[in-house]
């Protein structure tokens, strides 16, 4: 996925863009055309699942990387079909310690030319955007890490440490490879994404601030079930399945979890607050100041955009029940799905979910194998870092702490406590944000600013 701030946008009313339009660093012609070659050729694989091209990108990318310097052993591809993968280590002195990872998937969501204007396998620059499948979603950030590592690479930059590019290419669905990647390289001192974070734009295109995700909410799907022995329909009584399974939804329906903030959340309250301004923009940052302020609360709940950065939620979201038009119910079941935030575990909200309905009639049941996430720090050393890289193109940005809803390839390596951060200096105006959807479109003038910044959040880190 990628993690769009779209909403913020929605709520400001009269941003003021606080930073200067004008570039303050510029790239050479080349390095903008190289990585824009690189980009499309990305684009024109259609590496949709089950349409085995999984292998060609990783070769392709395999290929790059050892024509620029890098040894033919430091470029692993692995695996076969959807779950193929790249590792490629930039070997460092070892003067510092733990590898940083880059991490990226190189599929994308399918697309079918006939729903498209465009062939979606096809990219075509139009009016100063790249139309594609996966253009933002994320060959984009594919493209950026690869050309800056050649880039270095060519210069002669020897890192401290190693610097690890992990692709992975079942991201969209299962997740598989982003396991086994998990699993292989699992130890290292951060992880910067390029499948997540990026520059919001205003209307008019200048720059209002850039997003840091540092937190992903984890996912889990319950289904609370209630069985009966049923009966003939026409004797009925009290004791039915349908009706303890509809009080239990009530209950649910009723219960909110408490409210939580976290060093990043209460960072990203503060600061879009300060944007957002007014009634909703107050109750932002009287959220920040005091999580217990219940008017804040109700304000910021009452929004679909913001309620679920305030806690965990969860909603009943599919629903059945009995067997026959002339029976008494044997079984009704509601699926529930909750977004937790990071920090509490699933057993608890389990927990939590069978003390609200309060019934011992009712099983819960955890669907799948639900993996909880942690919030990363923010750590000085990254901010720093990210602040000199945003600073090269947009001087005195806001840079604002993210946690998105939905789950990246970062979740797993959050899960083994390596902190991970969403970083890709891609810049958009919200309406322009078409990942997943159609005629998928990404400005291309956000080339110079993602190079910069990659660039520069190498250099510092690995120095
Ligand atoms: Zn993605």
């Amino acid at each position: 996925m990628r993690s769009a701030p779209r909403s913020l946008l929605a709520a400001i009313c009269c941003a003021i863009a606080l930073a200067s339009p004008a570039t303050a660093a510029r790239l050479s012609a080349a390095q903008h055309a190289e990585t824009l070659a690189i980009w499309k050729k990305m684009v024109s694989i259609p590496t949709v699942q089950g349409r085995g091209q999984m292998p060609v990108m990783a070769d392709y990318v395999a290929d790059l990387l050892r024509k620029g310097g890098f040894a033919v052993e430091d470029v692993i591809v692995e695996g076969s079909g959807d779950a193929t993968t790249v590792a490629a280590r930039y070997r460092g002195t070892g003067k510092t310690g733990k590898p940083i990872l880059l991490s990226g998937h190189m599929d994308v969501v399918e697309a079918r030319a006939s729903d498209w204007t465009r062939d979606p396998f096809t990219p075509v620059e139009e009016n100063g955007y790249l139309y594609g499948r996966g253009v933002l979603d994320m060959k984009f950030g594919n493209a950026v890490m690869v050309f800056t590592l050649l880039k270095l690479k060519q210069e002669g930059f020897r890192p401290s440490r190693d610097i690890i590019l992990l692709l992975s290419g079942d991201e969209e669905t299962e997740m598989l490879t982003t396991q086994r990647l998990a699993k292989q390289y699992g130890v290292a001192e951060l992880l910067l994404n390029a499948d997540g974070g990026g520059g919001l734009l205003d209307p008019q295109g200048k720059p209002v601030a850039f997003y840091v995700q540092g937190a992903e909410k984890t996912y889990a799907d319950f289904e609370v079930t209630i069985t009966n022995p049923g009966g003939h329909s026409s004797r009925p009584h009290a004791d039915n399945a349908i009706y303890d399974l509809a009080l239990a939804i009530d209950r649910i329906a009723a219960y909110q979890f408490p409210a939580q903030t976290n060093e990043l959340t209460k960072a990203y309250w503060s600061a879009t607050g300060k944007l957002v301004g007014g009634k909703l923009g107050n109750a932002m940052q009287a959220f920040a100041a005091n999580p217990d302020d219940k008017a804040a609360l109700a304000t910021l709940r009452a929004e679909p955009e913001y309620v679920g950065i305030t806690g965990t939620t969860c909603v009943a979201t599919m629903l059945s029940g009995g067997h026959a038009l002339n029976a008494l119910p044997q079984k009704a079941s509601v699926s529930v799905n909750c977004r937790i935030f990071p920090g509490v575990s699933i057993e608890s909200v389990k927990a939590k979910l069978t003390e609200v309905i309060a019934n011992p009639k009712a099983t819960i049941t955890t669907l799948g194998a639900p993996v909880a996430s942690d919030a990363s720090p923010l750590r000085p050393d990254l901010m720093k870092a990210l602040r000199k890289g945003v600073d090269l193109s947009f001087p005195g940005l806001p840079i604002i702490p993210q946690m998105s809803a939905g789950a990246t390839d970062s979740l797993y390596f959050r899960a083994l406590g390596i902190p991970s951060y969403g970083v890709i200096g891609m810049f958009i105006k919200p309406e322009d944000d078409f990942s997943h959807g159609l005629n998928e479109r990404a400005p291309i003038a956000s080339i110079d600013p993602a190079l910069l910044l990659m660039r520069s959040l190498l250099l510092d880190l690995a120095k």
